[in-house]
């Protein structure tokens, strides 16, 4: 299960917390110290974790907080709004045009992210909220991609667009969205290919996307299981591509929390929607008090 030793970890620390009736400033700093370790040890980037503290222990080592009546269960209050804090406070919703317009979303991400699912599994989002989307494979390297694009669409009744693999992603792009705009869809959702790593040809294909259609929403997706990989990732992206918002994968495999805790504070951008297993339905709304309560137990 994901975050299971930081959770532990976390849940130890405050249970001393609590026992103590009173406290002394040494003890809430020698509790923060160890909130810190159990954060970098769930592969939080120090900065994000250096940057936290500092909000956490202004709060916490406070008079306020060391007379008052429960004040272990106040610093436990503190981390949890400061960890809420630094997922984003509030959950954000994919960016959309009015339904009578075309919404056009370019999904992004290495190979094997869980790229090609997490875009079926927004279609079908889309699909339950009234839109009609279409899927575009624009993933033109690995045919095995469209395929599963298809098999994933028709799963999810919604039409797929492909051109094969002898066209240029830029220009199956464009007669998607003439299609879409012929045949009434309102999201057009390109596939684009997925490398093994950020490499220029995959940042340029990309921006030559960008640069020819009208792409309401960059979309990266990335795997939870990698950490701070992870967040470098969405960095990249960011400064090569520009980014609007994060779906982290993978979030009910044993991941250790570092991606879901350091994407928000590191890149400015959203995490969207987490992904929940292998199954299509298998895709939550981000909710950062939710997830703080998940990694505090
Ligand atoms: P792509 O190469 O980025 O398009 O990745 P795929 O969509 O092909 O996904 C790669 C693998 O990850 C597949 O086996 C997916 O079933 C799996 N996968 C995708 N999202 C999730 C998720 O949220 N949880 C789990 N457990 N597996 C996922």
């Amino acid at each position: 299960m994901a975050f299971e030793s930081l959770s532990d970890k976390l849940q130890n620390i405050f249970k001393n917390l609590r026992s103590k009736g009173r406290l002394t400033e040494a003890d809430v700093k020698a509790s923060l110290k160890e909130v810190k370790m159990a954060l970098l040890e769930a592969d939080v980037s120090f900065k994000v974790v250096k940057q936290f503290m500092k909000a956490v222990q202004e709060r916490a080592v406070g008079q306020d907080v060391l007379n008052g009546l429960n004040p272990g269960q106040m610093v436990i209050k503190i981390v949890n709004e400061e960890m809420v804090n630094l997922m984003g406070a509030e959950t954000t919703e994919i960016a959309l045009q009015p339904a009578s317009e075309i919404t056009v979303l370019m999904m992004m991400g290495l190979q094997g992210a869980g790229k090609t699912t997490t875009t079926a599994k927004i279609a079908g989002k889309l699909k339950s909220k009234g839109r009609k989307p279409l899927l575009v494979a624009c993933d033109i390297y690995r045919p095995a991609a469209i395929q599963q694009l298809q098999i994933n669409g028709d799963k999810q009744g919604v039409e797929v667009f492909s051109m094969g693999d002898k066209n240029k992603p830029v220009n199956i792009a464009k007669a998607a969205i003439e299609h879409a705009s012929k045949n009434g869809h309102n999201v057009v959702i390109l596939d684009t290919a997925g490398r093994l790593h950020v490499d220029e040809d995959m940042m340029n294909e990309l921006i030559e996307i960008k640069e020819n259609v009208t792409v309401n929403q960059s979309l990266l997706v990335v795997d939870a299981m990698t950490g701070q990989d992870a967040v470098n990732v969405a960095t990249m992206f960011d400064e090569k591509i520009g980014i609007d918002g994060v779906i982290l994968t993978k979030l009910d495999g044993d991941t250790r929390g570092g991606a879901a805790l350091s994407i928000r504070a590191v890149t400015g951008k959203p995490i969207l929607y987490i992904g929940m297993g292998e199954k299509l339905s298998d895709l939550e709304q981000f909710y950062p008090d939710r997830m703080a309560s998940r990694i505090l137990g």
